[in-house]
């Protein structure tokens, strides 16, 4: 029998997931549907609740239901946990198993795909919303020489040093504050991307060899990557292999079969131009 699986979000109809999820089915010949359910903003628990009681085995949530997501998951993952939200649930019985695989989609995609180990490297995130806390555990689980967190509300990024603190050093403050400092990889967690919005960033953030990665997608080359390159990084990345990694490990955790991503994310990529 076909098992059925669903993005849940709102909106969705952007989404690339069907797409990709299609593409590792095809490829790995799993006998499987992925479809895109677009819930009413207040209708979350229900349209999940619906979708497992028509067979669903599980789904990917995206913005805004990442956090309920995770609230209503009965086995979250320690990823899942620090984190405070869930992009992956599995249906197993009566049990909700959550994970958040975004943060090791982009360790996949930094150090598989772009070949930038992060193990004794400077690496500083920008941001502190979902994004930024499903990234951590799987950074630090790499032992960068040094963790840095900055946003443009410091305070959020003081929040994390606390959350996180059994885990990993976290060197946290304001994007105000990075005068001077200087790092190897370089990630945007903003969403400032999204509204083509630059940030206040100073050139001596890139150290001689940086990468600099930009979590945002399919927008080509967007104001912080322009900032980064026009204060000399060669290395310039966006977010759409971190999006195909994140997605394999969803499909990963559902079939048990890791599927081949170097194609797909060939197939979605848009230059960076
Ligand atoms: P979020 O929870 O809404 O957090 C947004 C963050 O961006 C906050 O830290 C916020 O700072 C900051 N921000 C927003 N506008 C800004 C601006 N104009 N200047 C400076 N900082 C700004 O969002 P999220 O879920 O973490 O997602 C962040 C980004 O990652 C989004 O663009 C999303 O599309 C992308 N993403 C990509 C993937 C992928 O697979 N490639 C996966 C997940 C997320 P304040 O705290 O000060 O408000």
């Amino acid at each position: 029998m076909t098992d059925r699986y669903a993005l849940i979000g709102h909106p969705v109809g952007h989404s690339k997931s069907p797409l990709i999820h299609g593409l590792f089915a095809q490829a790995t010949a799993q006998d499987l549907t992925y479809t895109a359910i677009e819930a009413p903003l207040d209708g979350f628990a229900d349209t999940l609740a619906s979708f497992r009681a028509s067979g669903g085995r599980g789904t990917n949530v995206t913005v805004p239901f990442k956090l309920q997501a995770f609230e209503l998951s009965t086995d979250p993952s320690e990823t899942a946990r620090l984190a405070g939200a869930a992009n992956t649930l599995k249906f197993v019985d009566d049990r909700i198993h959550a994970d958040n695989t975004d943060g090791v989609g982009l360790v996949n995609d930094l150090q598989r795909n772009l070949g930038h180990r992060l193990a004794g490297k400077r690496v500083l995130l920008l941001g502190a919303g979902g994004a930024t806390r499903g990234a951590i555990l799987p950074i630090a689980a790499e032992h960068p020489a040094l963790f840095a967190v900055a946003n443009r509300t410091a305070a959020r990024a003081h929040a994390l040093r606390s959350a996180f603190a059994a885990h990993t050093v976290l060197q946290t403050g304001g994007l105000d504050e990075l005068q001077g400092e200087s790092f190897d990889v370089i990630i945007n967690a903003t969403s400032a991307g999204l509204t083509q919005s630059a940030l206040p960033l100073p050139d001596s953030i890139f150290a001689p060899g940086a990468l600099a990665y930009d979590m945002v997608y399919g927008k080509g080359l967007t104001p912080f990557l322009r900032q980064a390159r026009a204060a000399g990084v060669s290395t310039l990345a966006d977010g759409v292999g971190m999006l195909v990694e994140q997605a394999a490990e969803s499909f990963t955790i559902w079939r048990g079969v890791r599927p081949d991503t170097r194609a797909v994310i060939e197939r979605l990529t848009v230059p960076l131009v």
